[in-house]
């Protein structure tokens, strides 16, 4: 079940604190790709949540870098294709592209123009959600394509710093809170 399938994902992500900076609390998710059976069943978790809430997905769209590793296996399995949301300047081509700020600092965050067609149905994935604001830059560039974004699936969310919020009115489905 549900549970038992989350405490297990759980005991597979690690904690570092002070990383990459003083006062973080670094949750890695290395392990979990380390583990072909604890992968899968981060894959099924978030399938389920597809099916269950019948998504019609047109398009996963994954998050630089992380989003990476588990976008296109749920893309796979939903039978749909993967978009690259891209830190600026990595991506070849006509792109859109929206500046969002960081902790410390501004980024950019960046799409090609092509990827998505107006009216696209689409599903952000990424591995963590912290204040939200690089998950809404990517909601951000979805609005500039006139994509209908029909959510956000994190492995995890930390709930103190209330992303979720931030990405209202879309939802949030994270496997593992803290
Ligand atoms: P945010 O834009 O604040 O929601 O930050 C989310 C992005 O930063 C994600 O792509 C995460 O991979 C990364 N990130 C932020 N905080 C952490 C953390 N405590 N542990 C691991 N990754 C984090």
């Amino acid at each position: 079940d549900f549970e038992s399938k989350r405490k297990t994902i759980q005991s597979f992500v690690r904690a570092y604190p002070d990383f990459p900076q003083p006062g973080i609390l670094f949750r890695d998710i290395c392990p979990i790709l380390r583990d072909p059976a604890a992968l899968n069943t981060v894959i099924d978790l978030f399938e389920e949540h597809v099916k269950k809430n019948h998504m019609k997905v047109d398009v996963v769209v994954g998050i630089d870098a992380r989003g990476f590793l588990f976008g296109p296996l749920l893309a796979q399995r939903l039978g749909v294709g993967f978009v690259l949301v891209r830190k600026k300047g990595k991506l070849p081509g006509s792109c859109v592209s929206v500046a969002y700020d960081l902790e410390y600092g501004k980024a950019e965050a960046e799409v090609q123009e092509d990827a998505v067609a107006a009216g696209q149905k689409v599903l952000l994935i990424d591995d963590l959600l912290a204040t939200g604001g690089t998950l809404f830059a990517a909601v951000e560039l979805m609005k500039k394509l006139q994509a209908e974004v029909l959510g956000c699936l994190v492995i995890i969310e930390l709930k103190d710093l209330n992303g979720s919020d931030k990405l209202k009115p879309h939802s949030v489905f994270s496997i593992i809170q803290y």
